[in-house]
């Protein structure tokens, strides 16, 4: 079962816009719309790509979702927003996504030149090798 409502948000409640939503809820990580359309498929549910993709985009719209693309990648990933201040690390070789644990710029305060500038969010992105990858590096 899953814990948001869609119908709450103002979107109509599909068997489709259900199923990717549980998808994101099961995922522990960002997942691109590739794989969304695989894990619904393995549901047992039918979708086209272009079906998911507008569910995302609603998604996005209503911020029950969250669309990042990582460094390096063309493809748009997609995560549910935990209204929690999430930061990521991501694996270069296996594309492995791997959640950090603080953020370094919780403490930072910006001075900006000749002006005054009010932050309300950042983004900041870490990449690099998984213990593993690093290994077979040598
Ligand atoms: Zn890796
Ligand atoms: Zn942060």
């Amino acid at each position: 079962m899953s814990k948001i409502n869609l119908s709450q948000q103002g979107i109509k409640n599909t068997k489709q816009r259900k199923c990717v939503l549980e998808v994101l809820e099961e995922a522990n990580s960002p997942i691109d719309a590739m794989e969304i359309l695989n894990r619904v498929n393995e549901k047992g549910v039918k979708m086209w790509i272009s079906t998911i993709y507008r569910i995302l985009e609603i998604f996005t719209e209503k911020g029950i979702v969250i669309k990042n693309t990582f460094f390096g990648e063309e493809k748009a990933t997609y995560e549910l927003n935990k209204h929690k201040h999430t930061h990521y690390a991501r694996c270069l070789s296996c594309k492995k996504i791997l959640e950090i644990d603080l953020c370094p710029m919780e403490s930072f305060i910006p001075t900006v030149k000749d002006e005054k500038f009010y932050i309300t969010g950042h983004r900041l992105e870490m990449y690099g090798y998984c213990d593993k990858c690093n290994k077979k590096r040598g």
